[in-house]
């Protein structure tokens, strides 16, 4: 094997041993007295999302498997932080990387992109972008790394410190170690699937539950077993949902799915912030109102226990969009109904 490829794959092991793991939080919700609900946070990794595990998992695929040598471009199909991740990680081990992306992107992506070093080619719309990305990387030599396809694979889901272990070794020590449930949207799907696989693979008696927002096949496609579904709108939670059900989705190991109201989601988000004083992105509030349904079911059969679900990114990414009043009001709409029952319920 070249050098080059040793020394690619030890400069992005370097990288994770300079991170601690990430932090895993309680929240202070007294009125769910007997359920505890923890949200891990995804934001501090070095590219400020979840997506740094992938983006990494990724690269160590490729190059174990001879797709990335020296010189190869990485192309990618993202608009969003898969992109900004992989686009740190090809710097770091010195290859050219370019996302593939809908014109109407936000500047502030593009230039979070290029601020890692990475290319941007422009398409008209989503959902020619992954059908660009395969003829951009035959056309240059390149390699199309496929989130969509290969986010399920590329994890090591027995462990090796994967997002599953880590959860797992960070709650030894609570009151009720093995979590009831964990909650966890889906992108590329990815997370979940390591997750649930994990959870088997050890045995625990835990159920994953898997929260959808409004727009996205994934729900539909896990309750009917129709894989082929397609919508023609865009999720309006960044980074979750999707209008066909990517490969990477693994509905087998699902336990449940519940669908959010999108204005659901974005009370919840700026719910939370008033809890911990820290703004998160929206899929973090899909996330917390499926954690919180669940504690308030747990409640209502008088089960303790203890619900696990992620802080995928921070607010500091969306504070034109998810926490700019207006543009809520404009493209979400009213969320005052969600904000009631959370005050009145758990606040
Ligand atoms: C990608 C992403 C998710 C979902 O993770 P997957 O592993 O891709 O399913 C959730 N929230 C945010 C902000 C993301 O970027």
């Amino acid at each position: 094997m070249s050098k080059w490829i040793t020394d690619a794959i030890n400069k992005i092991n370097a990288d994770a041993r300079h991170s601690a793991d990430t932090h895993l939080f309680k929240l202070p919700i007294p009125r769910l007295e007997g359920v505890d609900i923890y949200l891990k946070d995804e934001s501090t990794h070095p590219t400020g999302s979840l997506k740094d595990r992938l983006a990494r998992s990724l690269f160590l695929y490729a190059l174990c498997n001879g797709k990335i040598t020296q010189g190869t471009t990485v192309v990618e199909a993202s608009s969003g932080s898969t992109a900004v991740s992989e686009a740190y990680f090809a710097r770091m081990i010195g290859v050219p990387f370019i996302a593939v992306l809908p014109k109407s992107t936000a500047r502030s992506k593009i230039r979070l992109i290029e601020f890692y070093g990475g290319q941007t080619h422009f398409v008209d719309s989503a959902p020619q972008m992954h059908d660009a990305s395969v003829a951009l990387a035959e056309q240059i030599g390149g390699y199309f790394m496929d989130q969509f396809t290969y986010a399920e694979r590329a994890t090591d889901w027995r462990g090796n410190n994967n997002i599953a272990e880590s959860v797992f070794t960070q709650m030894a020590y609570e009151p009720h170690p093995v979590p009831a449930h964990l909650v966890m949207s889906a992108g590329t799907g990815g997370t979940s699937a390591t997750l649930g696989r994990y959870i088997r693979y050890k045995g625990y008696d835990t159920q994953l539950t898997v929260v959808d927002p409004e727009n996205s096949v994934f729900y539909d496609g896990y309750m009917t077993g129709d894989c082929n579904l397609r919508s023609d709108k865009s999720s309006r939670i960044e980074g979750i949902g999707r209008p066909k059900v990517e490969h990477s989705f693994q509905p087998g190991v699902i336990d449940a799915m519940i669908r959010v109201p999108d204005a659901a989601s974005i009370a919840t988000m700026l719910w939370l912030e008033k809890l911990i004083g820290r703004k998160t992105g929206s899929s973090t509030g899909t996330n917390l109102w499926g954690a919180l349904q669940i504690a308030q079911d747990m409640r209502q059969a008088k089960r303790e226990g203890s619900i696990v679900t992620l802080l995928c990114d921070s607010g500091d990414r969306y504070l034109d969009t998810y926490h700019n009043p207006e543009w809520v009001r404009d493209c979400i709409g009213d969320y005052q109904d969600f904000d009631v029952v959370l005050e009145e319920t758990y606040s």
